[in-house]
């Protein structure tokens, strides 16, 4: 069973059952004269994703846009077969990572090597987009829906080099994709996500610093649903990923890579504390996100060691 739920007006969180798992990653319709939707979900979500669209009574064929806030496959993975349904559809992302979803060797390759193959098996195959079907951006463009709700493009890199940021503006909220990581179990466990092969610190503060300048009223959590408690969010995020980062630099030069290594990992697992009512949802949070931001950070850490 679908579940969707409209989060503001005309805003609606289709839960896409992402890897199986109920309320962990969310595609984002809005609803106006013009249609768009925010990410995708991998293949394996398409349908729950056309399904969601069905409950909502949004005929697929009638989306405009199909956003993708950044290409990382839980996220744009299913972009070229969801469009398959969706014939007016333009493909949103920003213009240095449009060739990796035309042409979507590398960017699979990279998942495979990073994730593992099973993972590769959960997500699905991505099926390569026309060019002509793609909208590239750089983050300034404001696309308009209807007389009154328009979306606003940011570029705000760290999570990933080619995150973007939307803002709408009827009900001032903001879909963060990854920017601000992921919040989950009812809010109850906020964490950065700071993923390899590319999450970058610096850039990631900055973001953060930019987002909370927007003074949004919503926040539309790819990793999941929407909240009104943004300035604390943002807030938490801050002020988690530098006290990451103090820990990982402190045990570093107390103990090297694996000290490092063990000692963020577990800070990480007793941030993970309030989700483990949620079985299946912890079980991959354990699994799979605490070793992903590991090896994100350190892989950071240990670069930026190696240029100073
Ligand atoms: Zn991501």
């Amino acid at each position: 069973m679908v579940d969707i739920k409209e989060v503001a007006e005309n805003i609606f969180v289709i839960d896409d059952l992402l890897y199986g798992i109920p309320k962990w990653g969310s595609v984002y319709l809005i609803n106006e004269e013009k249609k768009a939707l925010v990410d995708t979900g991998p293949a394996t979500s398409v349908g729950a994703v056309l399904k969601g669209l069905e409950k909502a009574g949004v005929d697929a064929a009638e989306i405009n846009y199909v956003i993708t806030t950044h290409i990382h496959l839980d996220h744009a993975g299913g972009a070229g077969e969801l469009i398959k349904h969706m014939p007016r559809a333009q493909v949103i992302v920003h213009e240095k990572a449009a060739r990796h979803l035309i042409n979507p060797e590398r960017l699979m390759k990279s998942f495979a090597s990073t994730m593992g193959e099973r993972m590769v098996l959960k997500t699905g195959p991505v099926t390569p987009i026309k060019a002509d079907r793609i909208m590239p951006v750089s983050g300034s463009e404001v696309l308009q829906l209807s007389e009154r709700q328009s979306l606003r493009i940011f570029h705000m890199p760290g999570h990933a080099p080619h995150q973007l940021c939307v803002l709408e503006s009827w009900n001032n909220g903001l879909f963060s994709g990854d920017a601000i990581g992921i919040s989950v179990a009812g809010g109850r466990v906020l964490m950065p996500a700071t993923p390899p092969p590319a999450f970058d610190y610096e850039l990631s503060l900055s973001s953060l610093q930019r987002l909370m300048e927007l003074n949004a009223s919503l926040i539309y959590f790819a990793h999941y649903g929407a909240t009104s408690k943004v300035r604390e969010s943002i807030e938490t995020a801050m002020t988690k990923l530098k006290a990451w980062y103090r820990l990982i630099a402190q045990a570093f030069n107390d103990g090297g890579y694996e000290t490092a290594f063990k000692t963020i990992r577990a800070q990480l697992y007793s941030e993970l504390e309030p989700a483990r009512d949620t079985e299946s949802l912890y079980q991959y949070l354990a699994d799979g996100i605490v070793a992903m931001n590991i090896t994100g950070l350190l892989k950071y850490f240990q670069d930026k060691r190696s240029t100073e």
